[in-house]
């Protein structure tokens, strides 16, 4: 009997060992990682050279405290990442993981205004589906409802109103002013940020809104004094084609949360880069930043980051993620085409989501969940895949999304393909022979 405390009551196999796109299992069956674990692992398993640097930190540093100390890797690195925007100053705050991270976010933004005089923006408008992490805050700012339902008493509804998902139908510029539409009914002067995630994973399949819709919600957030938080912890670091997603819409937020392939997997790392403004605001007044974790900052988690970046930019795997994306994409939408239930495929760079449904109301199939079936055929074929809910209005299993690592072959993404195949004609309705 195992003496973990697992997800569920399910039986997981052992994972015992990962290279590059693959893992394997105790009983020596691989699994292609075509979901990089959630959308984490961005430079494959096993790398050498990370494995090195976090064995060269633990050595030399492996720990202090951040009310003591600030640590040569953490001001080497946060120099790093700040540079790679294009406006300088940003600052970095550190964290263990994208929760905790999107947590930091809401309360600098809180905080960045009481230090201004405008301690009556307390609210987090956010959007519906949405997902920002388990813990309460950063759920309550979470527009879905299988995942907040328990907690419900819980979460403050009030502090964390919500738009509708952008609709990459409509004009992006009129789909944002969904945004002043609701920030001019709850009075601006209670507002703190809006937070969002440029390209949508977990709550959705990869879905991202039309042109012209962030530099909207930019100049909306401008004019009534409200933060832009942009949470790229899944689309972040090359994952949807650029090292940060929001670039592809020219947009630089004043909060900008990372986390998942910030450290690919290979220690737990998260952060919140903070524009100048906000930094100057709180150091300025009160003089700190009134949060914090006890492993905020840590040394081999940052030495993790910093050795990931390397091969980030020494395989050129943003660049990589944007063109294999567009290859990838292609062989889907070639998948769909023989598949009657996969209603719509899209996404950026490796950031890839079939949504899945109904052929006919093109609706969602309610429990046991479409989505869940195709991921846990693909399993027992030996590919993973990363299912979901949201992309139709939050009914379950409608979405899988695929996120392989962004150095993966073109070899490995046709064996991902072929997999996916496999598993869709065991799971899925044929185009030409109805189940
Ligand atoms: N924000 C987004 C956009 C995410 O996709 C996730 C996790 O899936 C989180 C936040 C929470 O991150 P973590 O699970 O590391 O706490």
């Amino acid at each position: 009997m195992s003496s973990v405390f697992h997800r569920s009551a399910k039986t997981y196999p052992v994972a015992v060992r990962g290279q590059g796109v693959y893992l394997w299992d105790a009983s020596g069956k691989r699994y292609l990682d075509g979901a990089s674990g959630a959308l984490v692992a961005n430079i494959g398993h096993g790398h050498p050279g990370i494995a090195d640097a976090l064995g060269r930190q633990a050595r030399a540093l492996p720990f202090v405290h951040g009310s003591q100390f600030t640590s040569e890797i953490y001001e080497r690195y946060a120099a790093r990442l700040a540079g790679l925007l294009p406006q300088d100053g940003y600052r970095f705050w550190a964290v263990s993981g994208g929760s905790e991270a999107v947590e930091s976010a809401i309360k600098l933004a809180r905080q960045y205004h009481t230090e201004r005089g405008e301690s009556g923006r307390y609210r987090i408008v956010t959007r519906k589906p949405s997902y920002h992490g388990a813990s309460l805050g950063a759920l309550a700012a979470s527009g879905m409802g299988a995942r907040r339902a328990l907690y419900r008493p819980l979460l403050n509804e009030d502090a964390f109103p919500k738009i509708p998902r952008p609709d990459p139908r409509v004009d992006g510029e009129q789909d944002a002013r969904q945004l002043e539409t609701l920030l001019l009914q709850l009075g601006p002067e209670s507002v703190a940020a809006f937070i969002a995630e440029p390209v949508v994973g977990a709550s959705d399949a990869a879905l991202s809104p039309a042109a012209g819709y962030y530099q909207e919600v930019q100049r909306i957030c401008a004019r009534h004094g409200v933060l832009f938080i942009a949470d790229e912890v899944m689309c972040g670091l090359g994952r949807a084609g650029s090292m940060f997603a929001l670039s592809q819409w020219h947009v630089t937020p004043d909060l900008l949360v990372l986390g998942k392939g910030l450290a690919a997997g290979y220690a737990p790392l998260a952060g919140v880069l903070a524009a100048p403004h906000v930094h100057a605001a709180v150091m300025e007044g009160s003089g700190a930043f009134k949060h914090g974790f006890t492993y905020a900052g840590h040394p081999i988690s940052l030495a993790a980051g910093d050795a990931v970046l390397e091969v980030i930019e020494q395989q050129n795997l943003v660049e990589r993620s944007r063109c294999a994306g567009d290859a990838l994409l292609a062989g889907l939408r070639d998948l769909a085409q023989d598949f009657s239930q996969i209603l719509e495929v899209r996404g950026r760079g490796l950031m890839l989501g079939l949504v899945l449904g109904d052929p006919d109301t093109r609706e969602a199939y309610d429990d046991p969940g479409l989505a869940e079936r195709l991921g846990r055929a693909a399993f027992a074929h030996g590919l993973i895949t990363y299912p979901g809910s949201g992309a139709l209005d939050g009914r379950r299993g409608d979405h899988l999304l695929l996120g392989p690592p962004l150095n993966a072959t073109d070899r490995e993404l046709d064996e991902l393909l072929s997999l996916l195949r496999v598993a869709c004609t065991e799971t899925l309705t044929g185009r030409t022979h109805p189940a």
